[in-house]
């Protein structure tokens, strides 16, 4: 249901002019600035940035929330790139530290999920110069023999700047090359922070934020769908985080194809950035707000809740968020090597769904296209019949 009643409270409320003005663009659907997404995260507050994205979620999607059945496949974790953020990788003169799989190890892993209802695989990991075009073509190629229904959602700028480069092909090529051996969708990862200042000190050496926007760029005019991801809370500043929204909305803008915006929170442990103090839970929620005011051209925002825990996932829920990812099977590394809440990131479908509807959201599996699988706002769990619901508290007003 939309917040319109409270929309109009804050226009009319204690709201400075700034935020009447905000206010009244996201009431009329018309889009906020860039100014205005730097005041939202120096000025408003919470509950004013919560109010607002919850009626534009409200406004796409009513209380849908959606998820996925997917499984991860990480080729390897030793990576020739040393960002500084990355509690994944192992260097390569520490490579007896890591794994590298074989196609063969990579397709046991994908019959290990013959019997199970996935829709997706999503495969990513660290740089290697033997994954290049021939194993991932190869890869794509024996998933679909095997199994044609697996939507295969594979590997990011990172290693496709990498591995083309490596065989002296351009990025049309290329993404021609992955489209006919059966990838479907790309991922979102690899983004980090666009602008250089950043993404130099953080980044430095990888494909860089143009040639990330390059590649998938040329993925949607190729009609093909993908993701866009933000790792935000480490040396970046506001700025950095409305500029990177900004270059995606305007790629947005030309090509349509992005789903999906999904902020990524850095995690301290274990990396070359430890140092810094990891954002709290008010900036995580104030941050997902503010992607959803101002990327009013991408249909979801995601929460990956291995990375941010089930808790404050299910709170984002109310803060512009209408995706929690998929039923992870404890098969990605990447947050649970970096501290986050989740050290198992496995949760049933029934956990999830009841997730779900414990903050009055209305569960709906989706595949990677967001065509509907099951819609489980009816469907009764024998432990559903064990919740009774939470406590009514008294309001008191002082
Ligand atoms: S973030 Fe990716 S590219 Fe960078 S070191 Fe880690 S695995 Fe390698």
């Amino acid at each position: 249901m939309q917040d319109k009643n409270k929309l109009s409270q804050l226009i009319s409320g204690n709201a400075d002019d700034t935020m009447k003005s905000i206010t009244s663009k996201v009431q009329e659907g018309t889009r906020i600035s860039d100014e205005d997404a730097m005041y939202l995260y120096e000025k408003a507050s919470l509950s004013q940035v919560g109010v607002l994205a919850n009626y534009v979620r409200e406004s796409k999607h009513g209380d849908k929330t959606y998820f996925n059945r997917n499984f991860h496949m990480e080729p390897t974790n030793v990576c020739l790139y040393t960002c500084t953020f990355c509690s994944y990788s192992r260097l390569i003169k520490k490579r007896e530290e890591g794994w590298e799989y074989s196609l063969d190890d990579m397709m046991d892993i994908v019959k290990g999920y013959d019997e199970k209802e996935v829709t997706e695989v999503h495969i990513v990991g660290g740089v290697l110069p033997q994954y290049d075009v021939a194993f991932y073509t190869d890869l794509f190629k024996a998933i679909k023999a095997h199994r044609p229904d697996l939507h295969i959602k594979a590997l990011t700028p990172v290693e496709y700047h990498y591995i083309f480069k490596k065989a002296k092909m351009s990025y049309q090529e290329g993404m021609e090359a992955m489209k006919a051996a059966g990838l479907d969708s790309m991922p979102g990862g690899g983004a980090e922070i666009f602008h250089p200042e950043v993404r130099d000190q953080i980044a430095g050496g990888k494909c860089s934020g143009d040639q990330w926007l390059e590649i998938h760029r040329i993925w949607h005019g190729l009609g093909m769908r993908s993701n866009a991801t933000m790792l935000y809370g480490h040396i970046e500043e506001y700025r950095h985080r409305v500029d990177h929204m900004r270059q995606l909305r305007e790629l947005q803008d030309d090509t349509k194809g992005f789903q999906t915006f999904i902020p990524l929170k850095f995690r301290n442990k274990g990396n070359q950035l430890s140092h810094l103090e990891e954002t709290v839970v008010v900036e995580d929620l104030k941050n997902y707000a503010i992607a959803r005011i101002y990327l009013d051209n991408f249909d979801h925002v995601k929460a990956y809740w291995p990375m941010i825990g089930r808790e404050t996932a299910q709170l984002s829920l109310s803060f512009g968020v209408d995706d929690l990812d998929g039923t992870i099977d404890d098969t990605t590394k990447i947050y649970t090597m970096a501290g986050s809440e989740e050290q198992n990131p496995a949760l049933s479908t029934e956990q999830l769904v009841q997730m779900i509807k414990r903050v009055n959201r209305h569960p709906i599996e989706r595949d990677t296209l967001y065509n509907v699988m099951t819609d489980f706002k009816d469907v009764e769990f024998e432990s559903d019949k064990e919740f009774k619901g939470y406590l009514q508290l008294p309001v008191i007003n002082n």
